[in-house]
């Protein structure tokens, strides 16, 4: 019998007592049934924001420089445990080890940086006007939701817990019900690294808790990460209740290979990119643009040796080795879109269909190359969300960027080309907001900021989920003028010791003193 999993309350694992059933884990390597995950309601969350609403006040009153401290022990633990949650993260969502370790690092890079913020929270304080100043700090929002996605359990929560809890929100996670295990893990070390109870929580469940914490009034900002569909509705319901949001969506990433590129570098890029955890990544490459001024479509050296490079990949759970889909509706999806290419007069140059129709338990697809010849073939234009590559050939560069351009989404593109000024050309004129130049998963590392292009079917709301764009979203900015009397600070003013001034100068520098002695400071 599979084990009914528990909500993570004020650092306890609690029954979801409000849940209105559940839903299976199952295993996307075999297809067997892991765990079963509540399907919290309303009323279970309501819990979670009360405890977070109680433990707010003493927790967003500590320094941010004690916060910090918690999230070095968090790091150091999150490290020590690398493999024991890897191996759930593998056994979850089904990525090799190697990708499973790479999700964890990833992750807890963010955690690091925000083992930084003591130094990059401090505000700023100007003399604007003949006695007066502006001050402007940072206060963090108060309890704050995250909404994330199966593609990966680590990463991806990572991606705003530490930064939301050291700057002194509370959080409330609800995992994707296709990977719950790896975070509730991740709540264990939490208490172990001394977060105190009701600041970081989990509540299991699907729509009904996505719907509640849009709408809970206790609930004063929300990250969505998922497909473009929810991140458009989540972002739309938090927008209508004047609630802070950032709802990144899905993707449909361009690669343009340029004929000046290095083949070999950028075959084995644009393989990792598309294939590398079974093409389930938001910045994985799903459509390659080859520029090339010959008649004939098919023959290119990129073309074929990325199909060289792509046909040696096994499947499996093994360095180098491509693992399943998460479950059967994206294992039909994937196909589907393969096959419909194929009818409309696509040639399929690697074909991953065997592999699903081979018996194998789990949702096995193999890599697979479809070349086009009709810009409009949706599995060119859609998110396939799979391990699926799509080529095109085009003569000319601008060809390749109207193609690019074309496409609703804006979360990637890639050039592939040893010129600079060709590299220039293109990222000047890419519809996306994060570009790489011979790297086919552009994903910005601290401190920079990750997130898609405003205005695209990426993102909905507002900032970047991490580095400054984060701090940005998880904070107010408080702004405070200060006019003091004409007097204030002269030696007259202080002399005549009748003056509150002088007094409670002389009162704060006892306390400094007293504090100092006392070996507080
Ligand atoms: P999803 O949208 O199905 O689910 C995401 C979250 O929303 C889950 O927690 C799920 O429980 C919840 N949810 C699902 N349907 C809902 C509904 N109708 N109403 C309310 N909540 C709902 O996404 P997924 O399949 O878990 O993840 C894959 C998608 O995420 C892909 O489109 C991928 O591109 C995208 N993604 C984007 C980024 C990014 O940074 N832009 C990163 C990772 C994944």
């Amino acid at each position: 019998m599979a084990n009914l999993l528990k909500n993570f309350l004020n650092n306890q694992f609690v029954d979801a007592a409000f849940a209105s059933g559940s839903v299976d884990l199952v295993s996307p390597v075999d297809g067997s049934v892991l765990n079963k995950v509540p399907l919290s309601t309303r009323r279970d969350l309501d819990i979670a924001v009360a405890n977070a609403k109680t433990a707010f006040g003493a927790w967003s009153n500590l320094t941010v420089k004690q916060r910090a401290a918690i999230m070095f022990k968090l790091h150091h633990l999150i490290d020590q445990h690398s493999d024991e949650l890897a191996k759930l993260i593998m056994k979850e969502n089904g990525k090799n080890m190697t990708e499973a370790l790479a999700d964890l690092a990833k992750g807890n890079e963010t955690v690091e940086w925000a083992c930084s913020l003591p130094q990059l929270l401090p505000g700023k304080i100007l003399n604007v006007s003949g006695g007066i100043t502006c001050e402007e700090w940072r206060s963090p929002l108060g309890v704050v939701a995250a909404i994330v996605p199966f593609n990966f359990p680590a990463m991806v929560p990572l991606w705003t817990i530490p930064i939301s809890l050291t700057v002194g929100n509370c959080v409330i996670l609800k995992p994707s019900e296709k990977v719950p295990l790896t975070m509730m893990r991740i709540a264990e070390l939490m208490i172990e690294a001394g977060m105190p109870p009701g600041v970081f929580q989990i509540v299991n469940g699907a729509v009904d808790v996505v719907n509640s914490m849009c709408e809970h009034p206790d609930i004063a900002a929300l990250t969505f990460v998922g497909s473009s569909k929810v991140a458009q509705i989540v972002s739309s319901k938090c927008h209508a209740l004047n609630k802070r949001v950032l709802a990144l969506g899905g993707a449909k990433n361009h690669l343009i290979a340029l004929s000046d590129c290095d083949v070999g570098m950028a075959s084995r890029d644009i393989v990792a990119s598309f294939a590398g955890c079974c093409g389930q990544r938001c910045m994985a490459a799903s459509a390659l643009i080859v520029v090339d001024q010959t008649d004939d479509n098919s023959d290119n050296a990129v073309i074929n040796e990325v199909v060289a490079v792509a046909a040696k990949l096994n499947p499996g759970q093994g360095a180098g080795e491509v693992g399943p889909l998460i479950d059967n509706i994206a294992k039909e999806r994937v196909l589907k879109y393969i096959n419909e290419a194929e009818k409309g007069g696509a040639k399929v140059l690697l074909d991953g269909r065997p592999l699903a129709a081979s018996g194998r338990p789990g949702f096995w697809v193999g890599p697979t190359i479809i070349l086009h010849s009709s810009k409009d073939d949706l599995a060119l234009k859609e998110e396939i969300f799979g391990p699926v590559l799509s080529i095109i050939k085009v003569k000319t560069y601008d060809e390749a960027i109207a193609i690019e351009n074309a496409n609703p989404y804006g979360n990637a593109a890639c050039v592939y080309t040893e010129k600079g000024a060709n590299a220039d050309y293109f990222t000047k004129r890419f519809r996306a907001a994060m570009l790489g130049v011979n790297i086919g998963i552009p994903v910005p590392r601290e401190p920079f900021s990750f997130g898609g292009l405003y205005g695209t079917l990426s993102k909905f709301g507002d900032f970047d989920i991490t580095g400054d764009g984060a701090l940005e979203f998880f904070t107010n900015r408080i702004k405070i003028t200060k006019k003091w009397s004409a007097s204030y600070g002269t030696s007259s003013n202080n002399v005549a010791l009748g003056g509150g001034d002088a007094k409670r100068m002389k009162v704060e520098s006892t306390i400094v003193d007293k504090a100092n002695f006392d070996g507080k400071m």
